[in-house]
């Protein structure tokens, strides 16, 4: 197999005027623009500032990307983990696109190399850290350079209300004055209005055109469970994606190393990564995610931002995340090839607690404690809906779906509700009548009529309201004590080591005026987990028989080629290009281009070495 690894002479012609569609054509190998990305790139090539607010997997690096090919000069990009630029810069060169990325790691003669690319204006593209740019010193470098664009990437790292703030990102508004004229464009896959105003006004965008879409996600599928036995949940879930690459979320180090250590002894490879990990062992395992095609992280948040790796087949949580926006970044890591994924939630009241305890015991003020508290219920309410969960997380960033989307749990097996006004009386009054001073744990026994040493010891026994609830079993209990909560009908004062409190809205239900349903718990045991997830299933399911054997041929020379190049596979081809290889068999080099993700560059490189092996699989 001959390999071109590098080239440095430009792939397409400088001078004359280029047109944005025959860039994306011959340079990606895209038969046309996606959404609102035509729009993006007009305004762009024009001259104009751009914020970009699509969500992930919507195409936004070809939004900057585009415009810098077709103007003049070399195109800025800031963004903030040098570890992936390193694979942005590498997946540019395999489009025959001349970049680099300027970061403390490089050493003398490459970076005397790069700054003669630079001022022979040999660079398309220059990767930038956002402490970087801002420094008289790059600022010298650039010199008279001619700078097409400066695009920021993952701009919500500007914005303090969003989940992934960086201080480095703060000065990134002085670009305007700097570069003058320079076109400036801002994007990120961040849903919150708060977070999008902010980055606005912050980065000075003010007249920028400001272009969003929608934050559907409609190939991923949600589901959300009651955590019973976590582990062999999870494995139930992962027995749906063998083969797969995914990432399990963690809320503590601990429990990621404890996670990963136990899937590989269940036959599931896997790797840990969190911040306390050692830098060097952190950076080798997100590497090896990238790389290989059948792997599952274990990971702290600490993981996820700006990894672009698009067949992401799926991503659990074990605990519950921060927030419903920090729900959405994790979980849209999945799929952003388009492909069909599935996203995975076990949660249980124990983790409410512990939230609140790290909101109450934080030291923030008490105005940052009081949004806390309410993120927290708003997650709450989308754990706990009886709707459609897709519809409850676009309504929390102000979006309306019709709901029934057929691709979440609810939708594919509607719970379904009681009226529990008489269960929810019996509940609220067992928080009055013990003085609200006490956790679920104990007002379950209380309502169940459990003599231990703690209800004698307090006198609770001897109380009407002790075994009132035998009627029902402690889950149920359980998931009333969670649904009062997400109502608003009650809530935990982590400053009373979680004892519930009513809420005024409370006393409208004692008084009859106000009637409760309650959503059923399934049955746990991974049976009904398996059904609701049945039709998200394998994404190569769409492949059968003769197809997939030639897939599984492509796939392995694909990882050959990622291997002697040292770049994760997809940066070869993505699965979609290969899928389209496997059922449409182009046999020559023409119809090998008409496929979706056939550039000219790699039709050069590695062109041949797919055709041989679809040649080699005639049916
Ligand atoms: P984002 O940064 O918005 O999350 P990416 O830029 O990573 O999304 O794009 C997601 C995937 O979609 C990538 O594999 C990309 O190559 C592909 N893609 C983007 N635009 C197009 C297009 N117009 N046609 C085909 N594929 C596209
Ligand atoms: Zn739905």
């Amino acid at each position: 197999m001959e390999l071109m690894t590098s080239r440095t002479d430009p792939l397409f012609d400088r001078e004359g005027a280029r047109n944005p569609l025959s860039v994306l054509k011959q340079v990606y190998g895209y038969p046309a623009f996606r959404g609102k990305q035509a729009d993006v790139v007009a305004q762009v090539v024009a001259g104009g500032d751009a914020v970009v607010l699509f969500p992930t997997g919507a195409g936004k690096s070809l939004c900057f990307q585009v415009p810098a090919l077709c103007r003049d000069g070399v195109g800025l990009v800031v963004s903030p983990l040098i570890a992936l630029m390193r694979d942005q810069v590498e997946a540019l060169k395999q489009l025959g696109v001349r970049a680099a990325a300027l970061n403390s790691s490089l050493g003398r003669d490459e970076f005397v190399d790069l700054r003669r690319s630079l001022d022979r204006g040999e660079l398309d593209f220059l990767y930038v850290t956002p402490e970087r740019i801002v420094t008289p010193a790059f600022r010298e470098m650039i010199g008279n350079t001619k700078i097409a664009l400066i695009a920021i990437d993952e701009a919500h790292c500007v914005s303090q209300w969003g989940h992934d703030f960086r201080p480095e990102y703060r000065d990134l508004g002085r670009l305007a004055q700097e570069y003058p004229g320079v076109p400036r464009m801002a994007l990120t896959a961040t849903a919150d209005p708060h977070t999008r105003e902010d980055i606005i006004a912050r980065l000075g965008l003010e007249d920028a055109t400001v272009f969003t879409t929608s934050f559907d996600r409609p190939n991923i599928a949600y589901e959300i469970v009651e955590r019973d036995q976590p582990r062999q949940q999870l494995l139930s879930f992962l027995s749906r994606h063998e083969g797969e690459s995914g990432i399990v979320y963690c809320l503590s180090r601990a429990k990621v190393e404890e996670t990963s250590e136990w899937l590989n002894t269940q036959g599931i490879r896997s790797l840990p990564y969190h911040a306390g990990m050692e830098r060097e062992l952190r950076d080798a395992h997100q590497d090896a995610f990238l790389k290989e095609e059948s792997l599952c992280l274990v990971a702290t948040v600490a993981f996820g931002m700006g990894i672009d790796k698009p067949n992401v087949r799926y991503v659990a949580h074990l605990d519950l995340p921060g927030s419903v926006e920090a729900y959405y970044q994790e979980t849209g890591r999945a799929g952003r090839d388009g492909l069909p994924s599935e996203v995975w939630m076990a949660y249980g009241m124990v983790d409410v607690i512990q939230r609140g305890r790290m909101i109450d015991g934080g030291n923030a003020g008490d105005d940052i404690k009081r949004v806390e508290r309410a993120k927290l219920n708003a997650l709450l309410a989308i754990c706990e809906t009886a709707g459609c969960r897709r519809q409850a997380i676009l309504a929390h960033f102000g979006e309306t779906h019709p709901g029934n989307c057929g691709n979440c749990d609810t939708c594919l097996k509607p719970v379904e509700t009681w009226d529990g006004t008489e269960a929810a009386i019996k509940a609220l009054a067992a928080v009055y009548r013990t003085g609200e001073r006490f956790g679920t744990g104990h007002l379950i026994d209380v309502l169940t009529g459990n003599e231990n040493e703690r209800t004698i010891r307090f006198g609770h026994v001897d109380m009407p309201v002790f075994g009132a609830g035998r009627d029902l079993p402690t889950r149920t209990w359980q998931s009333v004590y969670r649904q009062l909560l997400a109502a608003g009908l009650v809530r935990v004062d982590h400053e009373a080591f979680g004892a519930l409190k009513l809420e005024p809205e409370a006393r409208a239900v004692f008084r009859h005026e106000r009637q409760v349903l309650f959503r059923k718990d399934r049955p746990t045991k991974g049976k009904a987990a398996k059904n609701a997830g049945a039709r998200a299933a394998n994404a190569r399911n769409a492949l059968e028989g003769a197809d997939m054997e030639l897939f599984e041929a492509l796939r392995a020379t694909r990882m050959e080629i990622a291997k002697a190049l040292s770049v994760p596979p997809y940066v070869v081809f993505p699965d979609t290009t290969l899928i389209a290889f496997a059922t449409e068999r182009p046999t020559s080099r023409d119809a090998l281009l008409g496929i979706s993700g056939v550039g000219q560059a790699k039709l050069e490189r590695y062109g041949d070495d797919f055709l041989a092996v679809i040649r080699s699989h005639q049916r």
